[in-house]
């Protein structure tokens, strides 16, 4: 029986992080046998914001596949390919342009997230565009599941309008997919703001060493307005005790700390070392899967150029249908099968 499609991707903007991980690579690596997956390295999305970095791009499409094997995605069962290796996905992307419109794109909370963050005055059109070539990317493949995180969801609200427009105006080519949001929708940076991103210097890398964690951890900000150990601090919001919650193993050590915490009987530096412990033994074994796969030279170019043959193919299929049904392929001037 032929298996539910799913389709997420990341931007080859730097190397994934912790956020990366609890908001949609977990769900990825569990979901793959149920589903049939597809992992996309979105370099045409990374234009609309990074044109003044493309010296970069190579290096980082290859740590991030590293980053994604690191975690558990196995090429053996899911599809991994670059975008850019799927010209037809353009295409795709042209013919949706047709069903949204711009004052939709420009309301959409991403949008003006991004803007602010990177302090963008005009949106390029490309920019503006960005959910509109997200949903032929998941569309291209008929993808029904995409796990993403929660500053995203609201694109995928957007895949399923197209989709619906599309079957309501030229007939059923394509599904309306959902969105699977992680077990923590967005988590928050190492400095306390609300979203840890590759473009704001806040994260903790699935590829970062144990020292390098020690250090972030150690700078991260926590209760501001606790200035001694005897203190009574506060949990609830704390980048500190959100990330012991998320990845600490050790939960009769996290209920410990909190209740000590409250109560002003421990110091900062001793939950911080204990929870760059935590984070250090949950990313032990990403550690050493990426250096075996790291070990294999030529591999990561490999998957690329196999799984984008293969999502051509299928996109191609999704491209024939959709013009068929909008009645652009011309059977009266080139005969059947033109
Ligand atoms: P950039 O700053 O370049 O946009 P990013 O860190 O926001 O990078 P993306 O490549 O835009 O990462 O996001 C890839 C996926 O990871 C998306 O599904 C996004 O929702 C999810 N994600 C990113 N950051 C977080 C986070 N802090 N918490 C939960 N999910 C996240
Ligand atoms: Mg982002």
């Amino acid at each position: 029986m032929n298996r539910p499609r799913l389709l997420t991707g990341d931007r080859p903007t730097g190397r994934l992080h912790l956020g990366h991980y609890v908001g949609s690579l977990a769900n990825r690596v569990r979901l793959q046998d149920e589903y049939e997956c597809f992992f996309l390295v979105a370099d045409y999305h990374m234009l609309t914001t990074r044109l003044d970095h493309l010296s970069e791009v190579a290096g980082n499409i290859k740590e991030m596949v590293l980053d994604w094997l690191s975690v558990g995605i196995d090429p053996q069962r899911s599809t991994v390919y670059l975008q850019s290796l799927v010209p037809q996905v353009a295409e795709l992307h042209l013919l949706f342009s047709m069903l949204v419109t711009t004052p939709r794109l420009q309301r959409l909370p991403s949008l003006k997230d991004t803007m602010r963050d990177l302090h963008i005055t005009q949106p390029s059109y490309g920019l503006l565009g960005y959910p509109v070539l997200q949903a032929a990317d998941i569309l291209c493949v008929r993808g029904e599941l995409v796990p993403v995180g929660r500053d995203q969801e609201s694109h995928i609200e957007l895949t399923r309008e197209i989709a619906r427009r599309f079957n309501e105006m030229f007939g059923p080519v394509l599904p309306e997919p959902k969105a699977l949001v992680g077990d923590v929708p967005t988590l928050v940076g190492t400095d306390g703001k609300a979203k840890m991103s590759k473009s704001l210097g806040n994260t903790i890398n699935l590829s970062d060493d144990a020292d390098t964690v020690r250090a972030k951890v150690s700078k991260m900000y926590t209760d501001p307005n606790r200035l001694r150990a005897t203190d009574p601090g506060t949990v609830e919001g704390n980048p500190v005790f959100i990330y012991h919650e998320a990845f600490n193993d050790n939960r009769d050590q996290v209920e410990d700390l909190k209740s000590r915490y409250r109560s002003g009987t421990v110091g900062d530096v001793e939950v911080k070392r204990l929870l760059a412990e935590a984070i250090n033994r949950f990313l032990d074994p990403f550690r050493e899967r990426r250096r075996e796969f790291a070990g294999k030279p030529g591999l990561v170019g490999t998957l690329l150029q196999e799984g984008s043959a293969r999502v051509r193919e299928e996109t191609a299929h999704t491209v024939r249908d959709a013009r068929s049904a909008m009645g652009l392929s011309y059977d009266s001037i080139f005969g059947k099968g033109g």
